[in-house]
């Protein structure tokens, strides 16, 4: 079986845009945020005002109207949510790409597909408002996950309903609603929802990265950033 990264790769495309087609892919930029560069930074990101004031400071240092990153990235954001413990097992290695700018951008569809499933996941810490997409390419069946929309972004959905590469998906939603992060978009691939609707682990624990880096490759297979 040839795997999800290799036939992605096989696509001759240039990168693709996730967010609104009105910013250019010059004006995104790469960042770090490691538990390692916030430890050495001193940064509590874990706090959303310290995590927008960080990601304020990226954006002007790197001239930047994006700045993104982040899969299989070891982070301290998720401290303080308890949500993310169970026992010894902390959940802090990410499975997404993050994509940090100004609340209400807009969100594109990065491939065609249909709605799978859509829910506003509420609790602290969690995505808020989240849709799942269905795809089809080559024989492979997969799904994307697009996490801390706005509530508006659910409005008009149903399960099969059809988008278009670079359809408009949604928007991002704010702090309050998304729930308690700096304005972001959460994007993965999923192989496996394994029973989920309109959710998905986005971070997993040291103990279980092996299967988790399986059943969610690198987004950038089909964004081709860089
Ligand atoms: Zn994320």
């Amino acid at each position: 079986m040839i795997d999800f990264e290799a036939c992605f790769s096989s696509v001759p495309e240039n990168s693709v845009l996730i967010l609104d087609n009105a910013i250019p892919l010059g004006a995104y930029s790469n960042i770090d945020m490691s538990s390692q560069h916030a430890i050495r930074k001193n940064l509590k990101l874990s706090d959303p005002h310290t995590c927008q004031k960080f990601i304020d400071q990226e954006m002007s240092r790197l001239r930047a109207s994006v700045v993104y990153g982040g899969y299989l990235e070891k982070r301290n954001l998720y401290l303080g949510n308890i949500n993310f413990q169970s026992g010894e097992d902390l959940r802090n290695i990410h499975l997404g790409i993050d994509f940090w700018t100004k609340v209400g951008t807009k969100v594109v569809a990065p491939l065609p597909g249909q709605v799978h499933s859509f829910k506003n996941n509420t609790q602290r810490g969690d995505y808020g408002p989240t849709i799942i997409l269905s795809h089809r390419l080559k024989n492979f069946s997969f799904f994307t996950l697009y996490g801390h929309l706005s509530v508006e972004s659910l409005n008009g959905l149903y399960k099969g309903k059809r988008f278009e590469k670079g359809d408009i998906l949604g928007a991002l939603g704010s702090s309050d609603i998304n729930v308690n992060y700096a304005p972001h978009l959460h994007f993965q691939v999923i192989m496996d929802l394994e029973g989920n609707e309109g959710d998905y682990p986005g971070v997993c624990s040291q103990k279980d990265l092996q299967f988790y880096k399986k059943n969610c490759p690198d987004p950038n297979c089909i964004l081709k950033m860089n």
